[in-house]
């Protein structure tokens, strides 16, 4: 199969014809159809996350078929189109995983990142960690539902039920939670880097009360705020930008350093939290609200042999939305 590889940090993804991977217990074989990218991979290739797994084939945000059954398959049949998210695989006995919180399980496995992932025209998952794919979605639409739904709907969860809604940071989260938070009833104010006239009229169009530049003051003190940006100095920033009892929910998965801060912002009871990974209850509630809302994705397609490409341009804020990996076509498995 084809597959983009990574195996050093600084080097581009290698074009590789490799073995497909086979089913183990629990595995379903899956041709993957389309891949969304996310920062994390670019954290990855970046070398800001420093134990993949090498060589790796990156990519958690995986919707294909499965076209092959490992030992043990009890709820999937050949044919099923499946998503895979990041959350590849938890120990389910340690303390995390026994009480609802098994996105911090200390053995958990990552796709894409311990576990290889969906850039490629193959891989495997275990069964208990993919979802059914609502019917309402194209491959390319689901795509990035698979991480930048489901952590963006993890943030806003963390996020309390407050009106007022700051995101910093407009790109694949945020045009998805933006969705979710309008469905809500909240009014969104949408932070982006200083002068992205491009950006903060992506975020108006897709329903945001206001939007500027994440060094503005909005026009009223916030509830809460999601940072996506994976940038330290929108903390302080952040705090500043909340009430009394403000939540600011940090929701990548690596942030620059963050300066330090008067005691005073962050007093009268404001927090300061962040989000790590999904559970499997959080893609089960997501996927079922998705549709409802409706969630419409904003996708840019690059063909798997142009991944590097689509790296740069998420790196570069060039995109608006979400860049997507388009692999097989659907149906491809049957010929
Ligand atoms: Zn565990
Ligand atoms: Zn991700």
């Amino acid at each position: 199969m084809l597959a983009m590889v990574f195996d050093n940090p600084g080097k581009p993804l290698r074009r590789a014809e490799i073995t497909a991977p086979q089913p183990g217990p629990r595995q379903l074989s899956i041709r993957v159809h389309a891949c969304a990218v996310c920062r994390t991979d670019l954290h990855i290739v970046d070398g800001e996350l420093t134990q993949p797994k090498l060589p790796l084939i990156p990519g958690h945000e995986v919707v294909g078929t499965v076209v092959g059954l490992g030992d043990g398959i009890s709820r999937r049949k050949l044919g099923d189109r499946v998503g895979v998210p990041w959350l590849g695989w938890t120990c389910g006995t340690c303390s995390y995983c026994q009480n609802g919180q098994e996105n911090l399980c200390d053995d958990a496995k990552f796709t894409g990142y311990t576990l290889d992932g969906g850039y490629a025209e193959y891989m495997v998952a275990d069964e208990r960690f993919c979802f059914p794919i609502p019917d309402a979605y194209s491959d390319a639409e689901a795509a990035p539902l698979l991480c930048a739904g489901l952590i963006g709907y993890r943030s806003l969860v963390k996020a309390g039920n407050g009106k007022r809604l700051g995101i910093y940071g407009f790109g694949a989260a945020a045009h998805i939670v933006a969705q979710v938070a309008k469905y809500q009833q909240r009014e969104i104010y949408a932070f982006t880097r200083p002068g992205d006239e491009q950006a903060q009229q992506f975020a108006r169009s897709l329903g945001a009360t206001w939007a500027g530049g994440a060094n503005e003051v909005p026009p009223h003190k916030l509830d809460a705020a999601i940072i996506f940006a994976p940038v330290g100095e929108l903390v302080p920033q952040a705090l500043r930008a909340v009430g009394k009892g403000g939540i600011v929910v940090c929701g990548g998965i690596h942030m620059s350093d963050i300066p330090t801060f008067p005691y005073a912002i962050l007093w009268e009871e404001r927090t300061i939290t962040s989000v790590a990974n999904l559970t499997r209850r959080d893609g089960d509630e997501f996927m079922a609200l998705a549709p409802k809302v409706p969630v419409r994705t904003n996708v840019q397609g690059f063909p798997l042999v142009a991944a590097n490409e689509a790296l740069h341009q998420l790196r570069t804020g060039k995109l608006n939305g979400a860049a997507v990996l388009m692999i097989t076509s659907a149906g491809a498995e049957e010929t």
